[in-house]
């Protein structure tokens, strides 16, 4: 027997995860979405598909911003602004910038490490003995740096990463080439991690959660949520004016929450921080493992039948066409690890990271509206905590208490 309703706005991997942890627990669940789950509309669909466990670090640190404004203004960095956006995007960098101060970023690390250490356990949880199962590979992650200095330089890094017992492995260049001789000769210094997990299709994860829920009974109405009511049974009125109401109401629609949760109050702080990916498919060689290449700002993930190379940070907007000038950064990187590597069959990828100022999720009740329960805010995180929001959302949704201090993460901090 159903213990209640519940409509879930926004199915990537946040509202899929979380309409299947609903589901177990009983709910008759169904996913609001234009887009199938899964589609290269969704920023869950184009990432570098990398649970990362030993992400604790905010996107916005001193060293970051003291680099920011040159970076802008360099055609060949991986930071990317439309300076006609700029106006808009004040109210959110101003708090931003704030963000950056070294005692803000040893908090807001305490929020990252606790969504993100856990990861390999959050999604096996999830999906251990579905079809999604299959796309969890595991291995090593690599750093790459151009010499050691550039990693012994990031002293402060070293010592948050420390705090959490995230001390990798350091390797030379001869080492390196032993593990992989296709790198090129810019990289003479790497760190290892042991033990993380990537997807070998970031996209056709999210469909294998998303057919479990639809097999075992959960529900999918393919239409745009144009509004949320709040209220003792809150109410989602989809395009074409049809109205849906429920015990409950999720709101996990990445980039795009920020617009629809202003529109029923709350004042709702968060950038869609465009990024890009190039996928080559059947490259002659690929990465052994995921790769991160510090100074490009990338990361190379050997997935099913391509190499993909995602990353860079631009901001100009939800709604802005995509640019072409951070496809040729990215491919430019990509030449710079792996010089050999001949490519020119590619998909080019545009998707929107949702960014918060203090770079943390946003979970937990609407403050003045409890049945609606607020789910996105992943930034660059989001496929990695995406099974633990969910777990957490289906936690205050049963009255459960999670056993995190969820205050961090809180809907109206903004
Ligand atoms: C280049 C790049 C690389 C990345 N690499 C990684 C990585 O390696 N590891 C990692 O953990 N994270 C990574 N990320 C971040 C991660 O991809 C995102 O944080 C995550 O996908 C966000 O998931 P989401 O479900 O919140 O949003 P999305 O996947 O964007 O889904 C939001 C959904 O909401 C829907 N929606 C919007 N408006 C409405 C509406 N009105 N009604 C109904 N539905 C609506 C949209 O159609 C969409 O399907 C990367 C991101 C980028 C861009």
């Amino acid at each position: 027997m159903s213990v209640g309703t519940v409509l879930i706005v926004g199915a990537g991997i946040t509202g899929v995860c979380t309409a299947e942890w609903l589901r177990r627990d009983g709910w008759d669940v169904t996913l609001i979405d234009p887009v199938e789950p899964g589609s290269e509309d969704q920023t869950s669909y184009g990432n570098a598909g990398l649970l990362s466990r030993t992400s604790v670090m905010p996107v916005a640190t001193e060293s970051m911003v003291r680099k920011a404004p040159s970076m802008v203004l360099d055609p060949d960095s991986p930071l990317f602004l439309r300076w006609s956006y700029l106006p808009r995007l004040l109210p959110w960098l101003i708090p931003f910038v704030r963000n950056a101060k070294p005692e803000r970023v040893r908090d807001i690390s305490i929020g990252i490490a606790t969504m993100t250490s856990d990861t390999n356990e959050q999604h096996l949880a999830l999906v251990r003995g579905t079809d999604a199962q299959n796309f969890i590979c595991s291995g090593e992650f690599v750093s790459l740096f151009p010499q050691r200095e550039n990693y012994e330089s990031d002293v402060f890094g070293a010592e948050i990463r420390g705090k959490y017992g995230l001390y990798p492995e350091k390797i030379d260049r001869a080492e390196l080439l032993e593990r992989d001789p296709n790198i090129g000769p810019h990289y003479n210094f790497a760190t290892v991690f042991k033990d993380i997990c990537w997807l070998s299709s970031p996209g056709g994860y999210v469909r294998a959660i998303f057919s479990h829920f639809k097999s075992n009974g959960g529900g999918y109405r393919q239409s745009r949520a144009m509004s949320i009511t709040p209220g003792a049974a809150p109410s989602v009125v989809l395009e074409g004016g049809e109205t849906l109401s429920a015990d409950k109401v999720v709101l996990s629609a990445g980039a795009w929450s920020g617009k629809i949760a202003r529109a029923f109050g709350v004042g709702m702080n968060i950038e869609a921080e465009r990024g890009y990916h190039i996928a080559i498919r059947d490259p002659h060689f690929t990465a052994p493992q995921p790769y991160l290449v510090s100074d490009a700002k990338i990361i190379m993930t050997p997935m099913d039948g391509f190499l993909r190379a995602a990353g860079v940070a631009e901001f100009g907007g939800l709604d802005a066409p995509p640019s072409s000038r951070p496809i040729e950064v990215i491919k430019k990187g990509v030449r710079k690890v792996y010089p050999d590597l001949k490519f020119d069959v590619t998909e080019n990828w545009m998707g929107r990271r949702p960014t918060t100022p203090d770079s943390l999720p946003v979970i937990g009740e609407d403050p003045s509206a409890p049945n609606i329960l607020h789910a996105y805010g992943g930034q660059h995180i989001g496929l990695t905590i995406g099974p633990k929001v969910g777990r957490i959302i289906a936690d205050l949704a049963g009255r459960r208490r999670p056993n995190i201090d969820l205050s961090i993460y809180r809907p109206n901090r903004f």
